[in-house]
């Protein structure tokens, strides 16, 4: 589903990643841990095409990042990923349904249409009953799961998800732990980076990263 081949990121003279290796396959669901600065989020943007690296191979479903032109990649995120961030990222003035919606803006979508996909999103996640909320009628939990709808509701192959978990309490992390774990199972490839080492070690496979570098792999 995605590789990356001796992938390096350099920022000025700060070398964000420093020969990366790894291979996701579809249906696997991969916790990504290690310190602050270790270079995770750099790795999942890189994996996400938000990001471009400074050497090595990245392939996302059979496409050679390196060779496409950034409409091209634009289109390669349309179809295949959805991210998840720690701070849920959503539009304060708009409703659940409509910041569900954009998730599918940019894939050629009718407005009606996506109305429909943006409630169906929100069903998957529970919120049915939230869909004209705006963000800050919603509790933490409730803002993450409305981002994980967004993220999902284009219906993507791989799912990233940057400490989704970060800022949420104990109860709301876990439901949202399960709810990635739900879509894992239903076929999404999920990549989650996450501090909470108690649920990186519940995840059938864990990458932990150190200085840049993919310092160990393990399976569960
Ligand atoms: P993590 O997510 O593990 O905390 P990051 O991938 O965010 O780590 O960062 C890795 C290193 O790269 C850090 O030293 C960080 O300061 C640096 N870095 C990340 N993005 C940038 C950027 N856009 N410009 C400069 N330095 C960056
Ligand atoms: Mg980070």
């Amino acid at each position: 589903m995605l590789a990356l081949r001796e992938v390096t990121k350099v920022h000025g003279d700060v070398h964000a990643l420093r020969g990366v290796s790894i291979e996701v396959r579809a249906g696997e669901l991969v916790a990504v841990v290690g310190p602050s600065g270790s270079g995770k989020s750099t790795m999942l943007n890189i994996i996400g095409t938000l990001d471009r690296p400074t050497s090595g191979t990245v392939t996302i479903a059979g496409n050679d990042v390196a060779v496409m032109s950034d409409d091209a990649l634009s289109q390669l995120r349309a179809d295949h990923v959805g991210f998840v961030f720690q701070h849920f990222h959503l539009q304060a003035g708009a409703t659940a349904a409509e910041n569900v919606a954009d998730g599918v803006l940019y894939a050629g979508v009718p407005r009606r249409e996506r109305h429909r996909l943006a409630v169906g999103a929100l069903g998957r996640v529970g919120l049915s009953h939230r869909a004209d909320h705006r963000p800050h009628q919603l509790s933490g939990g409730e803002r993450q799961r409305v981002a994980i709808a967004r993220a999902v509701v284009g219906d993507p192959t791989i799912l990233l998800a940057d400490e989704p978990t970060g800022a949420l309490d104990t109860a709301s992390g876990a439901a949202v732990v399960e709810l990635l774990r739900e879509l894992n199972a239903a076929g999404t490839t999920v990549v989650v980076i996450t501090h909470d080492l108690d649920l990186a070690a519940s995840l059938p496979r864990q990458i932990r990263m150190r200085d840049g570098r993919i310092e160990h792999e393990g399976d569960r």
